[in-house]
């Protein structure tokens, strides 16, 4: 028997070249980071992609950056050659991406390279092609803005085997999106787009102004860009810094999302994945997994900068103790993360502010399981709502005492003088005014009296029952009884049977304002809310379907008051106060407040607020044609004691529920906070 040697060949260089490449660039997403990093090693701010059938017939990129100039044009293509480094010590301190001045040769050897570029001071813009790393022609000169564009087509054309591998160009793409979508992410203050070739709308995109969060939530959505920490750790004997954003407990996906910069470069660390997710496990529900961005920057001594391109995975000098301390970093935030602190930071209420409107495709690169604000409410999310019985304050006192008698207990009877009934009923029934809305129908429906002036001043004035009347003591029976009763919805039609026609433009004009900055949602959100229990005189809790929200009190009834002075505008009952309101007193107190604009010019305080009163008083006739406000010099009664807490329940927030029509920016200005979401709370003690 005998073995016939195989005759060893030199191979082409040509064929060695390409399989090299090859091996360099795999596929159209490895191309492009290439090309990415170039650009941003050529200091540019905007960087745009195109491409066609997933990068495998085209891929356009376009910077403006240094440009590449005229002369270096002959070997830009070939490999190694860089303008990035000359020693081999330099590979040590090296801080751009490229230095191994590979990328573009192994390119051009599997695919048609054509560059145009624009230094800052060339006088024009050179057009060159390459074909197996070599110029094919002289550059042609060519019009062009400074920055360099180079086209790569037709990728892979001369190996058969890897373009048959390659054959699901929208799975290409989806690859091209995630690693422009994470250097967008990294490279903040940089513009990003990728979009396919003949599209308008662009699949990838941040704006130069844009911050890391602006970026992740553009990419990866608002579900996730809300629950997110910033992170930040350095140590010096380590030689490491760190810093990113990862997701909190509320947060979590059946995939890990691990976006890794070393040294600005997207790599990959199993180990440093398997490290983080250990810490997460304590967190979040069995199987799921947390979103993480991290940037490390580790002296170059330590890293291997020398990867093969394809070579993802790194590992660096002291990767045991590194991966300790960002454990012991993240462990830290994670903890230090509990709710409260994180809400107060929350403005935007989620899921009701409006959508933003974007031109921008969501990639939704990945979809969270945190339930998003989804209608419907299935009955494991079900909470007990009886607002009466589960109230804060049934855990914070006897229960011996019921609530509902609470404001009565320490009103003494006696002491409920003329004045003092009347107050409190009218203002009950100031509650039960009719919503903007129906008032707005009202005064257009042909029903009401248009021919009204000023002279029914003494028609619309409230009831004058007297302080026997029964109803005074309804409150005192029980609070089911106002809740409940609608047949006194309209008490204010029941009470001033002729309601003026108002047709002032100023206050119209008013009304549509405040119509127009409604926010339907959110007063869906206040008409049917259980109240949970005041947290202090300014904020309250309150319940609605699964969600627990915190209310700036103080702000909406601002609101409140407001609407109710333009919507009931000259057609308000009398309120009469227990005790007359000090007006010099409240006139001293505006001109405290920094909005009255007050300066020493304008003259000492007292003499201003004596002015103001004497003013009211002349204007006496008008403030009560138009507000129903009384001035006289009626004595001080005894003043009655009352509990706000039980003001702010039963009048406040019952009022909220029919009488405003709350405006949008009180979605993000942070007076309506959502605190928790039932299903975020099953998922935190479904591990228990
Ligand atoms: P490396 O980045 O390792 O130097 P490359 O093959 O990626 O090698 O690039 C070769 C050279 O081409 C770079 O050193 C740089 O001088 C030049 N170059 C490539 N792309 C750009 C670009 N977008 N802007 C300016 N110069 C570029
Ligand atoms: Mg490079």
């Amino acid at each position: 028997m005998s073995f016939v040697a195989g005759v060893i060949r030199r191979l082409d260089e040509t064929v060695v070249n390409r399989i090299a490449a090859g091996e360099v660039i795999q596929r159209p997403a490895n191309a492009i980071k290439e090309m990415i990093e170039n650009c941003l090693d050529a200091k540019s701010t905007s960087i745009q992609v195109v491409v066609k059938e997933g990068g495998l017939k085209l891929i356009q990129i376009q910077d403006n950056g240094t440009g590449i100039r005229k002369e270096d044009l002959d070997i830009v293509c070939e490999r190694f050659t860089t303008s990035k480094l000359q020693s081999f010590e330099d590979l040590a301190s090296i801080s751009t991406y490229g230095f191994r001045g590979e990328a573009l040769a192994s390119i051009s050897h599997v695919a048609h390279v054509t560059i145009t570029t624009k230094t800052a001071d060339g006088k024009c813009a050179y057009r060159a092609s390459y074909s197996d790393g070599k110029l094919k022609a002289p550059p042609k000169p060519c019009a062009g803005n400074q920055g360099t564009q180079i086209t790569v087509e037709d990728l892979f054309y001369n190996i058969a085997t890897r373009r048959k591998a390659l054959k699901n160009p929208s799975e290409e793409y989806g690859k091209i999106l995630e690693v422009v979508g994470r250097y967008s992410i990294h490279n903040s203050g940089i513009s990003f787009s990728v979009k396919k070739q003949g599209e308008t709308v662009a699949d990838v995109r941040t704006l130069p102004s844009a911050s890391t969060v602006d970026n992740i939530r553009s990419i990866f959505g608002n579900a996730v860009s809300r629950e997110l920490i910033e992170i930040g750790c350095e140590d010096k004997t380590l030689a490491f810094r760190m810093n990113g954003y990862i997701s909190n407990a509320n947060y979590s996906v059946k995939k890990c999302i691990f976006l890794l910069f070393i040294n600005h470069r997207l790599v990959e660390s199993t180990s440093l994945r398997k490290a983080i997710e250990t810490v997460y496990a304590a967190y979040l529900p069995k199987n799921t997994h947390p979103f993480l961005y991290l940037s490390l920057e580790i002296s170059p001594q330590n890293v291997d900068v020398n990867v093969h391109p394809t070579k993802h995975e790194v590992h660096f000098l002291h990767e045991e103790s590194i991966l300790e301390r960002v454990q012991q970093h993240i462990e830290s935030k994670l903890l230090g993360s509990n709710s409260s602190r994180m809400y107060f930071t929350q403005t935007l209420l989620p899921g009701l502010a409006g959508p933003s409107g974007e031109m921008v495709k969501s990639t939704s690169l990945t979809s969270s399981s945190t339930s998003g604000s989804g209608d419907k409410v299935y009955a494991h999310q079900m909470v007990r709502t009886d607002s009466r019985e589960q109230k804060l304050d049934a855990f914070l006192q006897p229960l011996s005492k019921p609530l509902s008698s609470q404001p009565q207990a320490i009103v003494p009877e006696d002491k409920t003088d003329i004045s003092s009934g009347r107050a409190r009923q009218q203002d009950e029934e100031m509650l039960e005014l009719p919503a903007p809305a129906e008032v707005a129908a009202k005064n257009q429906s042909p029903e009401g009296d248009t021919t009204k002036g000023t002279s029914e001043m003494s028609e619309k004035r409230g009831p004058t029952s007297s302080p026997g009347n029964p109803r005074k003591r309804h409150r005192e029976d029980s609070d089911v009884d106002m809740v409940e009763d609608d047949s006194r919805k309209d008490m204010t039609a029941a009470c001033t049977p002729r309601r003026r026609i108002i047709n002032l433009t100023s206050v119209l004009s008013l009304q549509e304002e405040i119509n127009e900055r409604g926010h339907e949602i959110l007063r869906e959100m206040l008409h049917n809310h259980s109240f949970v229990g005041c947290v202090n005189p300014q904020w309250a809790l309150a319940q609605h379907q699964t969600k627990l929200y915190l209310l700036n009190t103080t702000k909406l009834s601002e609101e409140l008051f407001y609407q109710i002075l333009i919507y009931d505008f000259a057609n308000f009952g009398v309120l009469r106060l227990s005790e007359p309101a000090p007006l010099f007193d409240l006139a001293m107190l505006a001109l405290d407040s920094p909005e009255s604009g007050w300066t020493e010019e304008d003259g000492p305080k007292e003499g201003l607020a004596e002015y103001i009163v004497e003013f009211l008083k002349k204007k006496a006739e008008m403030l009560a044609d138009y507000f129903s406000l009384e001035i006289d010099e009626s004595e001080v009664p005894g003043s009655i004691p009352n509990s706000w807490k039980w003001t702010v329940e039963h009048i406040v927030y019952k009022a909220l529920r029919s009488h405003i029509l709350p405006p949008k920016h009180f979605t993000e200005d942070g007076n309506i906070l959502q605190l928790a979401n039932l299903p975020d709370l099953y998922k935190v003690f479904e591990r228990c």
